[in-house]
């Protein structure tokens, strides 16, 4: 019996090419099966469409058209970012040419975890690292699977530096990952400066760091999740020099307006940052896993160093090979680096830098189309690329029946934020190619959610209508 072809080695391109063909069919069938940006019919239908396509999940003899069965259903039951209409989350549509790097990483398999498993990867990587911790006014960097993880690290960096008592300060607005990264390292409980107005109010960081009992690390956010908002950096930096605390910036969601030059003052401060939470697969492109971790000083970095025989023994490092395992907390380690590398070269500067203008631009010709209709209140204009709305003079209960109802129908993806205690309704656009014309269509979808043909008996009934799925299409 022959063994199954390899990905790499001599035979590796002539089995690939053919498997690629299908891939990239079932992919297309998929969406085509699919129609719009989400699978109709909510979590009940798509998971009994999966257990139909997938049928026995380890038969006894395999299945060589297993691949073209499965891309299909995970095509066909796909929330695609690429879609106009899917806009609820920091979830980008990736760039093919990222895509295709990441193809050549599965094909080659570098592990980052030791030189001899990575050559020239762990080079890249070291390089591209650097450059990209100095475009934000730090100086080196690691990669992370994300905000979460860059978010973790920096906790960890500063109590290592600090000591175990060293308590976390941040704004009601920072990422929930910042808090939990306190409760995983086993740190005192955080304290959270109330952010009525969305971002970290200096005078508030002052009193609380004032209040507790320090050693302190403050968290400032470039870019909430919630609305895009960028806390008032230079001050907060200022304010930690004074006090002498450690700063760092989550800046997981707006550190992509570095590539532009319209963009890029709106976090001025960055700079000033010990640590800064970066995340390439936002408002950067990139499939996931793309996150990366910058410091200010390189040797905070050594918090994080560690000694095994087979991986970095002393012998070897004296001898000239790189130590990696410092470079993350995780031991075998994909070169989530090539993409990156691939696509900062691929279009520059200038071609980043038009991506970001484009979607900012998409965000504000949104926020002008709901500000001029009568029927939506607009929360704010938008600082990222992130825009809050909601039908006027509806409850909650409704605002979060349209989201579900748009979603069941697999209409339109949106998401939710209450940055003010009442609910809105959340449009993240990430993606340069809408149009327009996407952007009335995806107003007008909201709308008819909103008031559906039928007549409604009370406020509460046509919400509760929406989610049964009776609203005519
Ligand atoms: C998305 C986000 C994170 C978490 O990043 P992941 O890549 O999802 O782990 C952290 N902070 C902010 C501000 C974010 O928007």
């Amino acid at each position: 019996m022959s063994t199954p072809a390899l990905a790499s080695g001599p035979e590796g391109r002539g089995a690939l090419r053919p498997l690629l063909d299908t891939v990239l069919d079932a992919l297309e069938d998929g969406a085509r099966a699919r129609g719009g940006p989400l699978p109709a019919g909510g979590p009940d239908a798509v998971t009994a469409r999966v257990h139909d396509a997938v049928g026995d999940v380890l038969p006894q003899d395999g299945e060589p058209d297993a691949l073209r069965t499965l891309v299909r259903a995970l095509a066909e039951g796909a929330a695609d970012p690429a879609h106009p209409l899917c806009a609820a989350h920091l979830h980008c549509p990736p760039l093919a040419v990222a895509t295709a790097a990441d193809l050549a990483v599965s094909v080659l398999n570098p592990s980052l975890d030791s030189w001899d498993q990575a050559p020239a990867a762990s080079a890249l990587e070291a390089l591209v690292t650097r450059a990209l911790a100095r475009e934000a006014g730090a100086s080196d960097a690691v990669v992370t699977t994300g905000g979460t993880e860059a978010n973790q690290i920096a906790l960890l960096l500063a109590r290592e530096l600090h000591g175990s008592d060293v308590r976390l300060v941040c704004g009601a607005n920072a990422h929930h990952s910042l808090p939990r990264a306190a409760w995983l390292l086993g740190l005192p409980d955080p304290v959270i400066v109330p952010a009525p107005t969305g971002t970290l109010d200096p005078a508030a960081l002052d009193k609380a760091l004032t209040a507790h009992p320090g050693p302190h690390l403050v968290a400032a956010t470039a870019g909430t999740t919630d609305a895009g908002l960028i806390d008032p950096l230079p001050e907060i930096a200022a304010l930690c020099r004074a006090h002498r605390v450690r700063l760092h910036i989550d800046a997981a969601y707006g550190g992509g307006l570095l590539f532009s030059d319209r963009h890029r003052e709106k976090l001025a401060g960055l700079e000033r940052a010990h640590s800064i939470a970066l995340d390439l697969h936002k408002l950067g492109w990139q499939p996931v896993a793309a996150g990366l971790l910058a410091v200010r000083h390189p040797r905070d970095l050594a918090a994080l160093d560690q000694h095994t025989d087979y991986l970095n023994a002393d012998d070897d490092l004296a001898a000239g090979l790189p130590d990696l395992l410092g470079r993350s907390l995780r031991t075998t380690r994909r070169p989530d680096i090539l993409k990156i590398a691939v696509t900062l070269k691929t279009l520059g500067r200038s071609g980043l830098g038009a991506l970001v203008d484009q979607v900012c631009g998409r965000a504000r010709e949104f926020a002008a189309l709901v500000q001029d209709h009568p029927g939506f209140d607009l929360y704010a204009r938008p600082t990222i690329s992130t825009v809050l709305f909601r039908p006027a003079h509806a409850g909650d209960d409704t605002v979060a029946a349209v989201r579900r109802s748009l979603l069941h129908h697999g209409h339109a993806v949106l998401g939710r934020a209450r940055p003010d205690g009442r609910l809105w309704l959340k449009a993240t656009l990430l993606n340069a190619d809408t149009r327009p014309t996407d952007l009335a269509a995806l107003l007008a979808l909201v709308e008819k959610a909103t008031h559906p043909t039928t007549e409604p008996t009370e406020p509460g009934a046509e919400a509760e209508a929406l989610v049964e799925g009776t609203t005519p299409r």
